[in-house]
């Protein structure tokens, strides 16, 4: 379990992280989720023990990072993928670790053959893909079998096939009962990798909830329909207790019931429709809306577009 109280880092006159308290349960991927610069990899490096918090405290089942016996039996982390000396082997690199930790040697052939590595495994690492520096990483945070994982946007960069080999391997860790933080600046990645959502702008937490919860929240289709009345057609549907916005072009959003149920109340008043569709409100979006004010260099972004379900 990973513990943050009151974490905080300032860099000079700027907050990197201000004041977060969280707690990363164990036997579910944890979703670290926020824009770029929110403060994901600087809370991260501090739970390593690489930055050390301005205030506050991160703890690794109650400890911080230093004060871990066996830091490498605890705690697995990939954070950059390249930090790999480019000359070695990946079998050099893992066996180096390894014995550095005091981890036997069999278990570098383990971790190659749960990361598919162990057919390039002699071959120097500066020629790997990005997908197989990934999976080197992941050997190195697998190598001490540690019961805590922390992945820094680990698809970054990865063709769909290594993007659904990461969220299964996830998956399984957080199945074996493990700790898995996992940062990402994409809503869609973690809507399909994690469990429970940690988001964080501008250093902030902005929502610590379950994944089933934000999509109910914040991704909730509504229906938009139109007709030729549209005020008798919206009073009619008020009547029937469904909340109704208008919307600029004429069209009403009913939220409250399904297309068939506002079909039946405008035919009930005998008003004839021209639209009736259900919208399903698009996760990224939900996520850009919470995070707007704390983007740190954002692009101006188009007004909020309707997408029709299943679209
Ligand atoms: P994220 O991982 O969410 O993209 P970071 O933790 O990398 O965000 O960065 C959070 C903020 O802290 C950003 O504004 C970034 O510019 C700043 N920051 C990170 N590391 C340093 C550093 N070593 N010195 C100064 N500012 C930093």
């Amino acid at each position: 379990m990973i513990v943050a109280t009151g974490l905080t880092k300032r860099y000079g006159s700027s907050v990197a992280v201000d004041g977060i308290d969280m707690v990363v349960e164990p036997g579910r991927v944890t979703g670290f989720l926020g824009p770029n610069g929110a403060g994901k990899s600087t809370t991260m490096r501090m739970a390593l023990g690489l930055d050390r918090p301005s205030a506050g405290s991160i703890t690794v089942d109650g400890r911080a990072y230093a004060d871990l016996p066996a830091p490498l039996r605890e705690v697995g982390a990939l954070l950059d993928a390249g930090a790999v000396h480019k000359g070695r082997t990946a079998r050099d690199h893992l066996t180096v670790l390894a014995l550095s930790n005091g981890i036997p040697r069999r278990r570098v052939d383990e971790v190659l053959d749960l990361v598919g590595l162990t057919g390039v495994a002699d071959r120097r690492a500066g020629g790997y893909s990005l997908g197989m520096s990934q999976r080197l990483g992941i050997a190195g945070a697998l190598l001490g079998d540690p019961g805590t994982l922390l992945f820094d946007e680990p698809v970054n960069g990865l063709d769909p096939e290594g993007i659904l080999w990461i969220r299964t391997l996830m998956r399984s860790l957080a199945a074996q009962g493990r700790t898995v933080l996992v940062s990402s600046h994409l809503m869609s990645e973690m809507a399909l990798t994690a469990d429970h959502l940690v988001v964080i702008g501008r250093g902030r937490i902005l929502a610590d909830t379950s994944v089933r919860a934000f999509l109910d929240e914040h991704a909730a289709s509504w229906v938009r329909v139109r007709g030729p009345r549209p005020a008798e057609l919206a009073a009619a549907l008020g009547t029937a207790g469904l909340e109704v916005d208008a919307l600029a072009d004429g069209a009403l959003a009913v939220r409250g019931a399904g297309a068939p149920d506002v079909g039946e109340r405008a035919a009930d008043a005998g008003l004839v429709l021209h639209e009736l569709t259900t919208v399903q409100a698009s996760l990224e979006e939900a996520f850009m809306q919470l995070t707007a004010d704390s983007v740190q260099y954002s692009a101006a972004v188009p007004d909020r577009h309707l997408v029709p379900a299943g679209a």
